[in-house]
């Protein structure tokens, strides 16, 4: 049987190319003709299956899709999406954790090592002819030996737990909403009170999925609550974080830097203050952007569009 994907983001040539690589035989991928919203409501027409990235689904895109019968999510974070319109017409939505846990932990130790080792700003400076040997040394860290918090201890936080403590960091964690916890020996994390967290880590990082109660959750009360040396790390969705809360935070020296991976507008403004301070280091988030983790999700994503095809349960499954 042959069926018709359309791929509900846009996208570079070559990455069309890489999850075309991975489609079923006789299979068609529909990738966005013009620029024209009304145009690409117009190509859902023959469309069996979705995927989608970070693109919204709205009644409006279901009422354009009739034959719709299911929407494959790319990624793990679904807040762009109806779910009560795809539940309306019994359409399951499922997400694809595969290739995003690894990208999005390794990202995290990299922001954390970037913002201690003040790699931009080293980087930056020797390429306009400064040696700064000896000019970072007093505001540069180590990792080893200091409390990493992790706010949100699912799939990716558990991931930055295991990449931490190889760096000899301890590990401390809030997540009241965890349906396993995880065994103490296995990961060696201390579960603690939000405020707990805030208190004692020298570096919090978030991985909570964006929700009504998320919303803003890093505010200029929880900054204060921070140590005047500690970073923040956001690679979960930048509307988490209150930007204008953390950027006076960040010029009031409430807390020491920060790495961010996401942010409330994107692409961010030319203007944003965010851009000009030296104890920031910014990503457009590119978390889980690898051409490893692409080709890793296609091949789930196809395959669970196979699942489906077979009747038998698909993985991942929200709605
Ligand atoms: P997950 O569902 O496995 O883990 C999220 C955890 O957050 C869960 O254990 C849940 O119990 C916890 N949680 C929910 N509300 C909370 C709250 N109020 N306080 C504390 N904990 C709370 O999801 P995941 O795969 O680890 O992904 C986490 C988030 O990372 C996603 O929702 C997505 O927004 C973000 N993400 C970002 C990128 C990127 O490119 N930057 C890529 C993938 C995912």
């Amino acid at each position: 049987m042959s069926y018709t994907v359309i791929y509900w983001n846009r996208a570079t040539t070559d990455v069309y190319d890489v999850i075309r690589s991975q489609a079923p035989p006789g299979w068609t991928l529909l990738t966005l003709e013009g620029e024209s919203k009304e145009g690409w409501l117009g190509q859902l027409r023959d469309a069996d299956f979705m995927i989608v990235a970070d693109w919204g689904i709205t009644e409006e895109t279901l009422a354009a899709a009739p034959k719709l019968c299911m929407v494959q999510h790319q990624g793990v974070g679904h807040e762009r999406i109806d779910k009560a319109a795809l539940k309306a017409r019994e359409i399951p939505l499922a997400l694809c954790p595969a290739g995003t846990t690894v990208g999005v932990a390794e990202h995290t130790i990299l922001l954390i090592l970037a913002v201690y080792k003040r790699l931009v700003v080293a980087d930056t400076k020797l390429r306009q002819g400064t040696w700064l040997q000896w000019g970072l040394r007093s505001t540069s860290f180590e990792l080893a030996g200091k409390t990493l918090g992790l706010v949100g201890f699912g799939r990716i936080g558990q991931a930055v737990a295991k990449r931490a403590q190889a760096f000899d960091a301890q590990i401390i964690y809030h997540d009241p909403y965890l349906k396993q916890r995880p065994a103490a020996a296995t990961w060696d994390a201390k579960e603690v009170p939000f405020a707990d967290l805030l208190r004692q880590s020298d570096i919090v990082s978030l991985h909570v999925p964006m929700t009504d109660e998320t919303r803003r959750f890093m505010s200029l009360p929880r900054f204060k609550q921070m140590k005047r040396s500690a970073i923040l790390i956001n690679t979960s969705r930048g509307a988490i974080v209150d930007e204008l809360a953390l950027i006076q935070a960040l010029e009031t020296k409430t807390i020491a830097g920060a790495g961010l991976d996401v942010f409330e507008q994107e692409p961010i403004k030319a203007d944003n203050p965010l851009l000009r301070m030296d104890n920031v280091v910014l990503t457009p988030h590119i978390a889980a952007g690898t051409v490893d983790a692409l080709r890793e999700k296609m091949r789930s994503v196809f395959a669970n569009l196979q699942r489906f095809v077979r009747g038998e349960p698909i993985h991942d499954r929200v709605v």
